[in-house]
């Protein structure tokens, strides 16, 4: 389903750095399986995520990214949107004086119409609305509140899941900083992504939590090192890095 090859990306020169970071990626999720991946600090794995995502501060300088068989290195981040590629990162920020739910409607709409279908009428979204946030304890509350605006961090993760609930997108990028989530929040990132698999959809988890991995139960777990993947397993990976560190791999970001 997403299938990345040899991707290397550097950051935009325009942003003042020329500054080489994703060293020959290689990495391949079928539909219906979830893929972690994990590595130290600096690795290129939030990089990674923006270069899917499309964010101009960087630049791809070798390799493609297939996404259901179209190259979609090119395109531009809403119309990666409209096929269906949901960045969790795409709409943490606070949106002052927009109400989450106004919000979400015109992102569902905008890619309901770039793919040519009909919008979604105002009682559909609120039903879909009502029982998506029941579903993760969001009050009626919280979703008029402007976006983000005021959240804790278990709260943030827990409106981005409702976001890609909402979304319902065909593939899931989920980008788990070093920013402390605390065990409500990890919990509500990994019942999210347990709600949303099925085989039709395809999911790539970033993170640094082994506990998050814990509840995740992915199909596959990579590590990133040096801007590539060096190595790929079975959750059990996870829990070796987790008793190992990643000294090993030092070498590989040499
Ligand atoms: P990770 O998410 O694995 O911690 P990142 O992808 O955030 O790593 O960063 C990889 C490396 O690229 C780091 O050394 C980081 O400082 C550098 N980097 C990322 N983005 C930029 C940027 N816009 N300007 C300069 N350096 C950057
Ligand atoms: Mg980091
Ligand atoms: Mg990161």
């Amino acid at each position: 389903m997403l299938e990345i090859k040899n991707l290397h990306a550097r950051v935009n020169p325009e942003e003042g750095a020329d500054l080489a970071i994703l060293k020959g990626v290689d990495l391949t999720v079928p539909a219906g399986e979830v893929h972690a991946v994990m590595g130290p600090n600096g690795c290129g794995k939030s990089t990674l995520s923006y270069v899917l995502a499309g964010h101009e501060g960087y630049e791809t300088t070798d390799g493609a990214i297939r996404f259901e068989g179209e190259d979609i290195g090119e395109l531009e981040p809403e119309e990666r949107a409209a096929r269906g590629l949901f960045l969790s990162f795409q709409y943490p920020v606070e949106i002052p004086g927009v109400p989450t739910l106004t919000f979400l409607k015109e992102a569902a709409n905008a890619q309901r119409r770039a793919r040519g279908e009909a919008e979604i009428s105002a009682p559909d979204f609120m039903k879909l609305a009502r029982e998506n946030a029941a579903k993760l304890g969001i009050s009626n509350d919280m979703l008029k509140r402007p976006v983000n605006v005021g959240f804790s961090g278990g709260e943030k993760k827990r409106m981005e899941i409702f976001q890609a609930l909402m979304l319902a997108p065909r593939f899931l990028i989920l980008d788990e900083t070093d920013s402390g989530l605390d065990i409500d929040a990890l919990k509500v990132v990994a019942e999210g992504v347990n709600a949303l698999r099925n085989p039709e959809r395809g999911m790539l988890v970033i993170t640094h939590y082994q506990r998050l991995l814990d509840h995740l139960k992915p199909d596959v777990v990579h590590v990133m090192a040096g801007g590539r993947i060096v190595e790929s397993g079975g959750p059990e990976l996870a829990h070796k890095l987790e008793a190992e560190g990643y000294d090993k791999y030092a070498g590989e970001a040499a």
